[in-house]
């Protein structure tokens, strides 16, 4: 695994169940993923993953970050490599993203690459004069996103490198705009694909974001089946159909995330895509059979995947965010333990700070009014 953030700590549990020998690559000492064996050293370095992928049978990431030519000198070694190299240049950048899924035909917002303030004034015309502006590369958590009305707000942008000149590996020149979309609401749907093809699909889920981090997910999405009381029609086989068309498309090996928008008409658009377990279906390590974790663990070791039906009507996942300063989770773990015991609690062992994800919580059950409270409630206990 190279990256050692949560999602490498939260490979451990499954990969020691599962018999698999787990290796991590991370940015520093005392990581996340730290319980793991754990060399450090820099991802962007060839020698250095080289000589740590030697030791091992597969490579899979916990980020995107990996440049491509470290990836391309991988695969030229003979490591096998999942997700491998092509796919993961379209997660890495997201006017590469659309432009594949335009090619897949996979509906999205209406979008165009701008490199200078012209280009946007003209594209904010066509939009009604409001526009999302995102960095293609190096985003997260809402970081390298604006809504704009005026090319000025991103001038900042224009002025770094690689506004105006193609990246040294291929990468894109310019920004991306696209259409402001009034969604109704966001939705994830997740799948994991075997290097021999087996698909299998989550549950859709509802996410929430909060300053554009994700706060809270709700798993299934409620009044996305067929039957469901104000249902918008067939919305979760539609997702599911459309996740697995992108997974075979793009070639994806492991887990792949594919978050949308639902539009107040009942329309799906693809925001983003991650190949890699995703904080949308934390919630399935406490409410499904097979955890994303474990999927992902058995699909790049192209072992048969695990059922990923989930084991109760409602599970609610609150992400904790900031919380005290200097304490981890940990330190409040008794007094929520005492109040919430239905609550499952997951610290990533990471020293609080605002706004930083530093675990969650997830509650499984029959009433959801009732899951989603306990869930908020045993979350609130980290972040005061
Ligand atoms: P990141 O890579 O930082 O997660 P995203 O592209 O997923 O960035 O955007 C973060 C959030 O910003 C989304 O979850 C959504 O709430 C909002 N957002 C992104 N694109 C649009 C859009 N085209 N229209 C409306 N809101 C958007």
């Amino acid at each position: 695994m190279i990256g050692g953030g949560q999602l490498a700590r939260m490979m451990i549990p499954p990969a020691v169940a599962l018999g698999l020998e787990l290796r991590v690559l991370a940015e520093t000492e005392g990581s996340s993923a730290g319980l793991a064996a754990t060399a450090v050293g820099d991802y962007r370095d060839a020698a250095t993953v080289l000589a740590f992928a030697r030791g091992v049978d597969v490579v899979t990431f916990d980020h995107e970050h990996v440049p491509q030519e470290v990836l391309a000198e991988l695969v030229a070694a003979g490591v096998a490599v999942h997700p491998g190299p092509e796919a993961l240049a379209v997660a890495r950048d997201k006017i590469l993203m659309r432009r594949r899924l335009s090619e897949l035909g996979a509906p999205i917002p209406a979008w165009a690459v701008v490199t200078d303030a012209g280009e946007l004034a003209a594209f904010l015309a066509e939009q009604g004069g409001r526009a999302v502006v995102k960095t293609p590369r190096g985003g997260y958590d809402g970081k390298g996103v604006r809504v704009v009305t005026r090319p000025e707000e991103v001038a900042d942008w224009f002025a770094e490198a690689g506004a105006s000149a193609e990246g040294a590996d291929g990468s894109p020149a310019g920004l991306l705009a696209e259409a402001f979309v009034p969604f109704r609401r966001e939705l994830a749907q997740q799948v994991a694909r075997r290097p021999s093809g087996q698909v299998v699909a989550w549950p859709l889920v509802e996410t929430v974001q909060r300053d554009g981090v994700c706060a809270e997910v709700t798993a299934p999405a409620p009044g996305a089946e067929a039957s469901a009381p104000g249902s918008t029609g067939d919305l979760a086989a539609r997702a599911e159909a459309l996740a697995t068309r992108i997974a075979e498309g793009l070639g994806v090996t492991g887990a792949l995330a594919v978050e949308l928008f639902e539009t107040a008409e009942g329309e799906l658009l693809v925001n983003e895509l991650a190949m890699r377990p995703h904080n949308s279906g934390h919630w399935s390590i406490d409410g499904a059979v097979t955890s994303q974790f474990e999927q992902h663990l058995r699909a790049v070791a192209d072992l048969p995947l695990g059922d990923p039906a989930p084991t109760a009507a409602w599970s609610v996942m609150v992400n904790v965010l900031g919380g005290p300063s200097g304490q981890t989770m940990l330190d409040r773990y008794p007094a929520a333990m005492a109040a919430q015991p239905a609550a499952k609690l997951h610290s990533y062992d990471k020293s609080s700070r605002p706004g930083r994800k530093v675990g969650h919580v997830t509650v499984t059950g029959d009433d959801l009014e009732s899951v989603r409270a306990q869930a908020r409630a045993a979350a609130a206990f980290f972040q005061g």
